[in-house]
């Protein structure tokens, strides 16, 4: 990927963090991140940032990938010669239907989402995002690394993502910007840009608290992680304050942390959030 989209990405994955964070714990505490966002706004070229700023207003996607010939944010097909074009050179390009920033992306990964099968119940609730497959119950881990990985680790064996390493690595990139992990035992680690399927929810309760963020004074022992498509940004946040609201109440996060088995901590999960995720 050239440089100026590298760029872009970073930015609008700061800003998406802003996002989050404004959701979850208010406006007080965001002044490095707005400094940080201004900074590398400033190195844009003039056109790029008014652009920028134009689209972030519409939408917290600003820029997305072409993959399998089409634009991910809205599906057009885009012309081959235009294709060519994000491939050799480092400018950007507009899709010519919603106008997004687009660039092209080589390894998409292929397997990312289950088909829904025919004559199976329409999914309500976490069941939309997740899966009694993805539940790891009770497991042992001793790192912020371990837990990532055995979580993206599930989500390759159950056929939901491709690559899984990759997933692991851009997890802690993310990480080191600004953890995930909140004050009260939760944390919520993900990927952004994962193209080819659907916004995809993993859970894992931990037998023994560890120090998922190095900055914070609690433990950690309950880690979603998701899987996120470019265009379910906005998805993932509703479904983030859905379970954090759930979560607010302990007995809510003991019963999640009571289940020993996948189909209990399922159920434990599809109960507590019932409410909160529609
Ligand atoms: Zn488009």
């Amino acid at each position: 990927m050239t440089p100026i989209k590298n760029h872009i990405l970073q930015l609008q994955e700061l800003v998406h963090i802003r996002d989050e964070q404004k959701m979850l714990k208010g406006d007080s505490h965001l002044d490095n991140l707005n400094s940080s966002i201004s900074k590398m706004k400033s190195k844009l070229p003039q056109d790029v940032k008014i652009s920028f700023d134009r689209l972030a207003k519409k939408s917290p996607i600003v820029i997305v990938p072409v993959s399998s010939g089409g634009c991910a944010g809205c599906g057009m097909h885009i012309p081959i010669s235009l294709i060519q074009t994000l491939k050799t050179k480092d400018e950007i390009q507009y899709c010519p239907n919603c106008a997004k920033m687009i660039y092209f992306q080589e390894d998409a990964p292929k397997n990312l989402t289950k088909a829904a099968r025919r004559g199976e119940p329409i999914k309500v609730g976490i069941a939309r995002f997740s899966d009694s497959l993805l539940m790891l119950p009770n497991i042992k881990a001793s790192s912020t690394e371990e837990v990532i990985e055995a979580l993206a680790g599930v989500l390759e064996e159950k056929g939901f993502v491709d690559q899984s390493n990759q997933l692991v690595e851009s997890a802690l990139e993310r990480e080191a910007i600004m953890s995930t992990g909140f004050e009260n035992g939760l944390a919520f680690p993900h990927v952004r840009g994962v193209e080819g399927g659907g916004l995809t929810l993993a859970l894992a309760t931990l037998e023994t608290p560890i120090q998922f963020n190095p900055a914070s004074k609690d433990k950690t022992n309950i880690v979603f992680f998701a899987a996120i498509p470019a265009t379910a940004s906005v998805f993932y946040l509703k479904l983030l304050v859905g379970i954090t609201k759930s979560m607010q109440k302990e007995t809510n996060k003991d019963k999640l942390l009571a289940a020993e088995t996948q189909n209990e901590l399922w159920k434990a999960l599809v109960r507590v959030t019932k409410a909160t995720i529609k």
